[in-house]
């Protein structure tokens, strides 16, 4: 199985930069289901050709799997096109031999990352269910020109006429970045198929190679579905986060608002004062395990990190760009090795019921329900109080009566752009004392920030205990 990659970019042999991968050698990379060979078959100033080999052992394909998964007999497990053919083995193996390429880093010339360059690539068995026409609506929408020759299913017997395979080969000026996560994700669905089982896992992983082009592919709907293996729960979860994550209203602009909110508040470092609280009572309930939803860019994660008695940390938002602030500010790069395994941020929705979310002591919701639609509200409350179930849920927002203290906000107006409500104190107590007893939960409330005889303080917090 076959992936070249060729540049006319000048000097061609940047391709190697890029790539992590001198042109000179030629190395090996072992992967579960076999090697991977990496090795320029070309390379000058003018033009440079990377190779991509897998030598896929198909004894290893059929380890691990028991008689009940041998539903089509135990022959074509042994003989099949998988070792021939371009699959999610291949996707596999770009993510792990070109991982650093893959996320838009080079250390030594990351300007190069940037840079749109003139690309072959070609593919010489490309099992294609949908035949050259699919091939084209998946890759020229995003700028690729597609020459695909149907190869026959035996030279020697005509008659046989044609398989579903393709030697496809694309040309496009592109990053090498973007060109990496196109094939990741586009060669898997033009096989319809997976080697591994799908779960939600997954809907990340199309998430975060599918960002800033699958939103706006105008076949997104078939890329995901069989991409997620046609499984359509975890589809269509993909497909309302994809329209929420790339929601440039709030993307472009969220960093702005977030700023005129924090400058609002400023005067009493009523942020400071959240963290501070919201770490002090989860010292209180002894927590170990703590996942904050909606973690944002990460500025409670930094806090409860210092505190040395929490085993396990998790930040979970919508948004992969925010995330990405998220793991700079935390520099979970450079972490000593205890507290990498501690923490570990994830992509996610707070509306979709997630695995991902159970088996913790303490779960925060800081400053996020306000920015949900109320009636995606009652989504998160199960999610959150249903099916996640951690013994203690700390949640804060807003109170609205408190904005006429602010001398910066103008009458009547919310605190942030973004926020679709805000609420006084009363309004809040009867959400959560009705949530509580909706789900089975007891529920205090208290105030953060200077309380004011007349309005209160200007957060204030939930918490919820079993
Ligand atoms: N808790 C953080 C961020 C608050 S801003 C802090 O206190 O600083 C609200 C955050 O909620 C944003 O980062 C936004 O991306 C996230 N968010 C909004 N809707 C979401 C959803 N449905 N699922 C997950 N995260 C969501």
């Amino acid at each position: 199985m076959l992936l070249t990659i060729t540049t006319t970019h000048q000097p061609a042999t940047d391709l190697g930069y890029l790539l992590h991968k001198h042109p000179e050698k030629c190395q090996s990379f072992s992967l579960s289901f076999g090697k991977a060979h990496v090795f320029y078959p070309e390379s000058s100033e003018v033009k440079c050709t990377v190779a991509l080999l897998l030598d896929i052992n198909p004894i290893e394909l059929v380890r691990g799997k028991s008689a009940s998964d041998n539903r089509e007999g135990t022959l074509t497990h042994y003989v099949n096109d998988r070792p021939y053919s371009a699959s999610s083995f291949m996707s596999v193996a770009i993510s792990n031999v070109f991982r650093t390429a893959l996320s838009a880093r080079c250390k030594d010339r990351p300007e190069l990352v940037e840079q749109a360059i003139p690309i072959t690539v070609k593919l010489p068995v490309l099992p294609c269910r949908g035949g050259e026409s699919f091939l084209r609506q998946l890759f020229e929408p995003l700028g690729y020109q597609v020459e695909g020759e149907t190869l026959p299913l035996d030279e020697t017997f005509p008659e046989w006429q044609n398989s579903s395979y393709i030697s496809a080969t694309l040309h496009n000026t592109v990053r090498l970045c973007d060109l990496l996560s196109h094939l990741y994700v586009l060669i898997p669905v033009l096989d319809d198929d997976k080697h591994y089982w799908v779960g939600e896992e997954e809907i990340a992983k199309l998430l975060r190679h599918g960002e800033g082009w699958l939103n706006n592919h105008p076949v997104k709907e078939q890329i995901t579905s069989r991409y997620l293996k046609r499984r359509r729960k975890l589809a269509k979860i993909a497909l309302a986060q994809l329209a929420e994550e790339d929601n440039p209203d709030i993307e472009e602009t969220d960093a702005i608002q977030a700023e005129e909110e924090a400058a609002i508040e400023k005067p009493i470092s009523l942020n400071q004062q959240r963290l501070e609280t919201v770490t002090e009572t989860l010292k209180e309930y002894q927590v170990k395990r703590v996942i904050d939803l909606g973690c944002g860019e990460g500025k409670l994660l930094c806090y409860l990190l210092k505190n040395k008695s929490l085993e396990q940390i998790t930040g979970v938002d919508v948004a992969y760009r925010t995330l990405e602030i998220a793991k700079s500010r935390l520099k979970l790069d450079n972490l000593p090795f205890h507290q990498q395994d501690k923490i570990q941020l994830i992509q996610g929705s707070l509306i979709y019921r997630d695995k991902r979310f159970q088996g913790y002591d303490a779960a925060t919701v800081i400053e996020v329900i306000e920015h949900l639609d109320l009636n995606r509200l009652a989504a998160l409350e199960r999610v959150l109080f249903e099916f996640a179930q951690p013994k203690l849920v700390i949640v804060t927002t807003p109170n609205i009566e408190y904005n006429v203290r602010f001398a910066s906000l103008a009458s009547g107006k919310l605190r942030h752009r973004d926020h679709r409500f805000e609420w006084t104190r009363k309004e809040f107590q009867d959400w959560g004392n009705q949530v509580a007893e909706r789900f089975n939960y007891e529920v205090v409330f208290k105030g953060i920030g200077d309380v004011d005889d007349e309005v209160g303080t200007p957060t204030q917090m939930a918490i919820f205990t079993v």
